[in-house]
């Protein structure tokens, strides 16, 4: 004999108070429970044995610390970009466009390197890219949703990379001689 619950394919969707619950069977002991970017819907990886009854008792019970990561969450410039209108992208780029050239003017000539045409895009995966050939930068215009001790680091490890083209020790103590507390931005962008 089986039961219902036996039989169902993985990824099963149920929804318990104002929540998306999507739960997962997996071969564990106890029931995991996770508020997942950027949407917030909230994932339970459960053992296969488990009733949904007790899984959405689970959730229920767990209702107002789902409510406050949701919230956290929303907040997040992780999922702010994710979920911005065109119209809030094109102010980032317009923020980042009258930020960034002054941040190259200023630390070119002290890293004594000459770079190329600055672009400025909305990206995904990455905060800024040189290009070794031309020098031409790329800036993320998602560092507007951040502190702007951010957007200076990315342009000073841009132009470092115009010195130092990969991830070197003497790239990292270049990038800490311009800016000594870069880890803090460096954190702060690290997903
Ligand atoms: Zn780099």
């Amino acid at each position: 004999m089986f039961r219902e619950a036996d039989i169902r394919p993985q990824g099963e969707l149920v929804f318990v108070d104002e929540f998306e619950v999507r739960i997962n069977r997996k071969n564990m002991k106890t029931m995991r429970m996770r508020v997942a970017p950027p949407d917030g819907h909230v994932e339970v990886n459960v053992p296969y044995w488990i009733d949904v009854d007790d899984v959405k008792r689970f959730v229920h019970d767990n209702r107002d610390r789902i409510r406050r990561k949701q919230s956290q969450m929303k907040d997040s410039p992780q999922v702010r970009a994710e979920t911005a209108s065109e119209e809030e992208k094109r102010f980032w780029k317009q923020l980042v466009a009258a930020s960034a050239p002054v941040l190259v003017e200023r630390w070119s000539p002290v890293l004594g390197v000459v770079p190329g045409k600055l672009a400025y895009r909305n990206m995904r995966s990455r905060w800024g890219s040189c290009q070794p050939g031309t020098g031409r930068i790329c800036i993320n215009t998602r560092l507007a949703l951040y502190p702007s001790e951010c957007l200076e680091y990315v342009v000073v490890h841009e132009l470092c990379h115009l010195r130092e083209p990969g991830h070197t020790r003497q790239f990292w103590n270049l990038v800490e001689s311009c800016l000594p507390d870069y880890r803090r931005a460096y954190n702060l962008l690290k997903r």
